[in-house]
């Protein structure tokens, strides 16, 4: 809770994917005056597969900041579906199936990390002459569903709409950021991705298969199946490219017929840093921004938030990786370097 003396300003948040909602949540539980305002567009929580994993990239290396941001993830996720009264966070392991002798050469070497076990893809449905591992400590969560009930939640607690005033506005548009003058100077590099739903009658449910794609089990014999990277696709629309893309990788792993039921598709906001942006704009101080989650919303948003509201209510430095004003600083400086 925030201090019995502290001064709690209003805070109107713009946007409402996970991000905005995740954010909400956390200072409106802190005791913090909130509102969230949506207009409907967009949203790439919409069509994510909601995963989250402690180890990232072909090197299956530990996520930047994993020791902040997994135990937020543990804390925050099942607290909040007692909240809502509803099951959306899946924890479970992820079999990795190795494409290359390469891959299993930095599994290998990256293996201490505590965070995988072997794996024998003997038994698996899966084209696997170079072995496997078990991931632990990951998951997926189903984000339209945990959406709807926050939603809900901020209806219901007269959270839900735009303020006449706010002290801080806090900017969580996702890829619509980009186009906001306000915030173009943190640097953009959204990535669109395809993601289909396939059903596989006789694959086990109980497990995310990766082979460089994914499979997350959504149950009823139906799978979340993605995802493909476009870095220069500006629209949000399906790609017949993307279908073609993942049709092919399932068919070249998996040893078991499929049918796709549905093919959707959304744009990552991705920072040029790579890691999310937050804090308050270096000029407007009472404008700030919380986005920049790339593939690891699920995963990086619980821990951010929490940050934010120290921030808010402590007046503590977010992590400096993070902050808007310096990552915005570093962007101008690089655009006068190559302008000159
Ligand atoms: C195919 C695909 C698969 C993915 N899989 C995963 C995954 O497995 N795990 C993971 O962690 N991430 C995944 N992601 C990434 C994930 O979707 C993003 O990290 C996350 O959803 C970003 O959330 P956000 O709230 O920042 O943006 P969004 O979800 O896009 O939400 C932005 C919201 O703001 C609203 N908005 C924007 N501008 C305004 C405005 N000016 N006024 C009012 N409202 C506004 C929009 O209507 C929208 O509701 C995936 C993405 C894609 C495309």
């Amino acid at each position: 809770m925030i201090p019995h003396n502290f001064p709690s300003p209003s805070i109107q948040i713009i946007g409402h994917g996970l991000a905005g909602a995740i954010l909400a949540e956390t200072l409106s539980q802190a005791g913090l005056r909130v509102s969230v305002y949506d207009d409907g567009g967009v949203s790439s929580s919409q069509v994510a597969a909601g995963m989250f994993t402690p180890l990232t990239g072909r090197r299956l290396i530990p996520s930047w900041s994993l020791e902040h941001a997994m135990p937020a993830v543990e804390q925050f996720y099942p607290s909040l579906e007692k909240k809502l009264g509803s099951t959306f966070f899946h924890p479970c392991s992820t079999l990795r199936i190795f494409r290359s002798l390469d891959e299993q050469a930095e599994w290998i070497k990256n293996r201490e990390n505590g965070f995988t076990k072997p794996l024998s893809g003997d038994a698996l449905p899966f084209q696997s002459s170079f072995g496997g591992c078990e991931i632990v400590g990951g998951g997926w969560v189903d984000l339209p569903l945990m959406l709807e009930g926050l939603t809900q939640r901020r209806k219901e607690k007269q959270e839900w709409g735009k303020l006449e005033a706010a002290d801080i506005t806090v900017w969580a548009e996702g890829v619509r950021a980009s186009e906001n003058p306000l915030w173009k100077d943190v640097g953009w590099r959204n990535a669109h991705g395809d993601i289909l739903t396939l059903k596989i009658p006789d694959l086990p449910e109980d497990c995310i298969y990766n082979f460089g794609k994914f499979l997350v089990p959504l149950g009823n014999q139906k799978f979340r199946c993605g995802a493909t990277y476009a870095w220069d696709e500006c629209s949000p629309a399906p790609r017949a490219q993307g279908r073609q893309e993942l049709e092919a990788e399932v068919r070249s792993f998996l040893k078991l017929p499929f049918e796709v039921l549905d093919h959707r598709a959304g744009i990552r906001p991705v920072a040029v840093a790579r890691v999310p942006v937050a804090g308050p704009h270096p000029e407007e101080i009472s404008q700030w921004i919380f986005n920049g989650f790339g593939s690891k919303g699920v995963l990086m948003a619980p821990w951010m938030a929490e940050c934010v509201l120290a921030k808010i209510t402590q007046g503590k430095e977010l992590p400096k990786e993070t902050r808007a004003a310096r990552r915005m600083q570093r962007q101008r400086d690089r655009a006068k370097t190559y302008n000159r």
